[in-house]
């Protein structure tokens, strides 16, 4: 309880800084970190997009760089064969391309475009390189974008101007996430695009922009049926409508920024944006439009100051400090050994943050690079710390009340602490090291020599924004300034943009709702998020199988219907990981792992499926059906909880952790909630991976179905270390283990009468 006011209050008390600080609320209410994907040109930016997405892949397709109408409808196309898209000059392949094709090794090229703009020198040159080609062209863009769109199965279909290519660029990554084909028109319909709708008769038209550019009545004419119409009054305001329609099926905290003057460093973007499940804004070269920036703001989630170890800025939690003294600078190492790499040398007399020990080397940072230093050339100064609990102090293997004793640390003992994370000390006792709460420790002042400054209003506020803007092409596209504008250090020129936006995110209020009683759970604050493990390689026997049911009655949970509903399935093969291995597979195993623990515990299961399949009843997959089939099923089936079960995947390879969903838009929020809170504490009390916390989100199954529901995002299938993780059998059933927990101890301990 305790912790957990303290957490409630440093909660508010930075977000009142952030909301009255100069720093935010003067310069910009945005405060992303970003990173550009850029090269020298539009060919260079194509390739580092692909370098960024793609380790290898099976397809790539090619396009010629100035030709965009041909490209600009290949985005579903593309994210359906997971194939980066690079471009080339039509005569013959840019040696770049050629040496990021080596690197790739696909097993096939498609051509994009008639052999007009990518010339048959181009297809001998691929044959010299023992490359397969295929070629994709018709006679004009609007008949290339119905050969696109036959390569796909959907009831949907966009309908985008051509002749220009904003509107279609902004429907690429909603067309590329949902796989509905893009078709390009005119302002008069093209008879290739007339016999398409006829012959496939889409359930649903989307048009993306206005009247304009794409009229009603020439539509209407043509027997064609919109359902939605996406168009604002310029091309900002479009992109910024299309993204605002998806907007729940973004579940990347993400976003990506391309040119909406400058085309084609965009397109192949498009591709890695819907990839990672992120929107793609347009935007000016010097400025964000207002319509895009509040869709920027909008996406910015914002998470309470978390102790990044290795920052200096004052909020440091690096408790342990070395000043180097051997003469000459001491070398920072990439592995604590005289013989790792050398990755930059620290000057003599230079003070440093010592992060964690191994033997007689510290890890540390400097100059951005994190690595090891020799003990041996360091004056070491640390912190110590007393116990003051009459009882003694538990040391704890995690950085929380639930984490497992590991050693009770007797009162008075004087303890070196090495690290810390929110109110948890990491300390060495006994041999053992872990982590002692700090309610019971007092510091001992005499080696304190680094002043632990609180924050003040003129200090730059650590809130870490969930998420970065990655920004696709050079600055002669979109300049450095509005890239600033985007990190929060000066303000946009907009009038509009200067507003006073509504306050940050509902998730910083979630984990810190004081009124439900679960003062046992560690709120996701005291766990940093964007510092995992740095643990690469992976071992599965160290994975040990647990044992659910200690400690609970046998029938624990009879009476009970439960409904398990493993993520996506069929075509729709949810998050690949980079093996590849892919999230249906994990999901399906996860939940017939937990079908056998549930029937154990005397429950009733029913599944969404337990087969690799959809629950789309049509020949045709759609994302829509398939989902809203899920929810009929829960909505009919009388069962008491609704479980989904996913994997996590990020563009950024290191992100690790598990996350449990509700949203606030069920009927049944305040149980959903309760829920998700106790089956992520479940989780990671059992699988100790990162505590992303219990979230609240409007997934599609959360919000449509009646009863109360949740998703867990179990692990990050992106990140190597936790995709090997997801395919060990033990950490399957581990997992199904812990779900089950979580849902005892949801019935145990029930939501306290309003
Ligand atoms: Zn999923």
């Amino acid at each position: 309880m305790d912790l957990l006011k303290k957490l409630i209050l440093s909660v508010i008390t930075s977000l009142a800084f952030a909301l009255c600080t100069p720093f935010i609320t003067q310069a910009s209410p945005l405060a992303f970190s970003t990173e550009r994907i850029a090269g020298q040109d539009r060919v260079e930016t194509a390739l580092k997009i692909s370098q960024k997405g793609w380790d290898s892949a099976l397809t790539v397709i090619l396009c010629e760089y100035n030709d965009y109408p041909d490209s600009i409808a290949a985005t579903p196309f593309a994210v359906n064969l997971n194939a980066p898209i690079l471009l080339t000059k039509g005569d013959s392949i840019d040696p770049r391309v050629v040496k990021e094709l080596q690197r790739l090794s696909p097993d096939k090229v498609i051509l994009l475009g008639g052999t007009a703009c990518l010339q048959p020198a181009i297809e001998k040159e691929l044959e010299g390189l023992s490359l397969q080609w295929d070629r994709i062209g018709g006679i004009d863009r609007y008949e290339t974008s119905v050969l696109l769109a036959k390569e796909l199965f959907s009831d949907s279909m966009i309908l985008a101007n051509g002749d220009n290519f904003p509107d279609a660029l902004s429907a690429a990554t909603f067309a590329g996430i949902k796989q509905i084909p893009i078709i390009l028109t005119s302002t008069t319909l093209p008879a290739s695009v007339i016999q398409y709708y006829q012959e496939t008769a889409p359930k649903h038209l989307f048009v993306i922009g206005g009247e304009v550019v794409v009229p009603t009545k020439e539509l209407t004419k043509n027997n064609f049926t919109i359902e939605t119409r996406l168009g604002g009054y310029d091309r900002y305001e479009t992109n910024a409508k299309v993204v605002s329609f998806m907007k729940d099926t973004y579940q990347s905290n993400d976003l990506f920024l391309a040119s909406g003057i400058t085309f084609p460093d965009a397109v192949a973007g498009t591709v890695l944006a819907s990839k990672s499940n992120a929107p793609l804004l347009l935007t000016e070269k010097d400025d964000i439009p207002p319509a895009v920036y509040s869709i920027m703001r909008e996406h910015m989630k914002v998470e309470p100051p978390t102790q990044d170890s290795n920052s200096s800025n004052g909020t440091n939690s690096s408790l342990n400090q070395g000043k180097v003294t051997a003469s000459g600078g001491l070398n920072l190492r990439e592995t604590p050994s005289s013989t790792g790499n050398v990755l930059i040398t620290i000057p003599a007399e230079a003070t440093i943050d010592l992060i964690e020990k191994q033997d007689q080397w510290y890890k540390t940072t400097y100059q951005s690079k994190t690595g090891w230093v020799s003990a041996d050339y360091l004056t070491v100064t640390s912190k110590m710390g007393v116990i003051s609990a009459s009882g003694g102090l538990n040391l704890r293997d995690t950085p929380s009340s639930s984490g497992s004793m590991l050693v009770t640390i007797p009162k008075d003992t004087s303890v070196e602490l090495i690290d810390q994370q929110g109110q948890w000390y990491k300390t060495t006792y006994q041999s053992k090291t872990g982590w002692i709460s700090a309610d019971y420790v007092t510091l001992s002042t005499t080696n304190a020599e680094k002043p632990t400054t609180p924050a003040t209003p003129s200090a730059p506020i650590n809130l870490s924004v969930n998420g970065q803007v990655y920004i696709l092409g050079g600055t002669g596209i979109i300049s450095s300034y509005a890239q600033t504008i985007i990190e929060g250090k000066v303000s946009s020129k907009y009038t509009d943009n200067l507003k006073t936006f509504p306050s940050l995110p509902s998730e910083i209020k979630q984990p810190t709702d004081p009124s439900r009683g679960d003062d046992d759970i560690t709120p996701p604050a005291d766990n940093p998020i964007e510092n995992p493990p740095p643990v690469t390689t992976y071992d599965p026997s160290k994975e040990v199988l647990i044992n659910p049911f200690e400690g609970i009655p046998a029938n624990a949970l009879s009476g009970k219907t439960i409904m398990i509903d493993p993520g996506h399935g069929g075509p729709d093969k949810g998050a690949s990981g980079p093996t590849p291995t892919y999230e249906k597979n994990n999901t399906l195993a996860i939940a017939l792992a937990l079908n056998d623990t549930l029937k154990q515990a005397g429950a009733t299961v029913i599944f969404t499926r337990d087969k690799d399949v959809s629950l789309c009843t049509n020949t045709t997959y759609s994302e829509v059906e398939d989902l809203q089939g899920r929810v009929d099923l829960a909505n009919k089936s009388k069962a008491d909880l609704f479980i989904s079960i996913h994997n996590d995947a990020s563009l950024n390879t290191n992100v690790q952790g598990t996350s449990t969903y509700y949203s606030e838009d069920n009927p049944k929020q305040y149980e959903s909630q309760h829920l998700a809170v106790s089956i992520q504490s479940a989780v990671i009390d059992t699988i100790k991976t990162n505590n992303r916390g219990p979230k609240q989100s409007g997934f599609y199954v959360l919000r449509n179905t009646t009863i109360p529901s949740i998703l867990l995002e179990t692990a990050f299938i992106s990140n190597p270390y936790e995709e090997a993780r997801l395919q060990n059998p033990t950490f399957q059933k581990n997992v199904a283990g812990a779900i089950f927990i979580g849902i005892y101890n949801y019935y145990k301990n029930p939501l306290p009468e309003a």
